[in-house]
């Protein structure tokens, strides 16, 4: 240990000297480029984990200012962000490629599981946000389909993926509920649009389920 006397003299000298030290230092480190460079080099390669934490502490810190400053830098420099985002692409396009199709392969289960839901959440955002009643279940989806024969309302072909037709349009304040919604190929539903339906059709009440 350093006795105190000392230390509180190292301190007093370089609070003095400071300008001195610093051209001193500075001199030294061009003199030593390579080396310091190695000597990085090496740190950097011994202690990647070490880095890596102590990076991402601080980018937790300073979350807020960080992204603060890249939503400045990009408002300020849209030009430049979008060149550098297009030449990253470019320089990557083989990489994503690869990397998206091993994430595909990886996560099929999840990603059909999503698929299969897709249309029913989108359906149920749509109503929320439309202000209507909104209570339609899976189970009742399901049962719905089932007495339908998994066919389409309008057409009657058979179609693994069905479509959630409401029978009054949700913009015309019809409900997201069972007693609204008839299953439609995606053809039909687009051609219906927000008209009513093109021949009257008896939706199923799943009543108890
Ligand atoms: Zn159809």
């Amino acid at each position: 240990m350093m006795s105190e006397r000392k230390s509180q003299y190292m301190k007093d000298y370089r609070e003095k000297n400071s300008e001195k030290l610093r051209k001193q230092n500075l001199a030294y480190k061009t003199l030593h480029k390579e080396e310091a460079k190695i000597t990085r080099k090496t740190y950097v390669s011994n202690n990647n984990e070490k880095i890596k934490t102590s990076r991402r502490e601080y980018y937790l810190k300073h979350q807020e200012e960080a992204c603060a400053y890249s939503k400045d830098y990009r408002i300020a420099h849209p030009e430049k962000v979008k060149t550098v985002l297009l030449d990253w692409r470019a320089q990557h396009a083989e990489e994503m490629r690869a990397y998206s199709a091993r994430y595909r392969a990886e996560h099929l289960e999840i990603l059909k599981e999503k698929d299969r839901h897709r249309p029913m959440a989108w359906q149920k955002r749509r109503a929320r946000k439309a202000k209507v009643v909104n209570d339609l279940t899976e189970r009742q989806w399901l049962f719905i389909k089932t007495i339908f024969r998994q066919r389409c309302a309008y057409c009657d072909k058979k179609i693994d993926r069905l479509t959630q037709d409401h029978i009054t349009a949700l913009v015309h304040g019809g409900p997201h509920t069972a007693s609204n919604i008839v299953p439609a190929c995606r053809s039909c539903n687009a051609k219906k649009g927000i008209k009513g339906p093109p021949k009257p059709i008896q939706p199923v009440l799943p009543l108890g389920i």
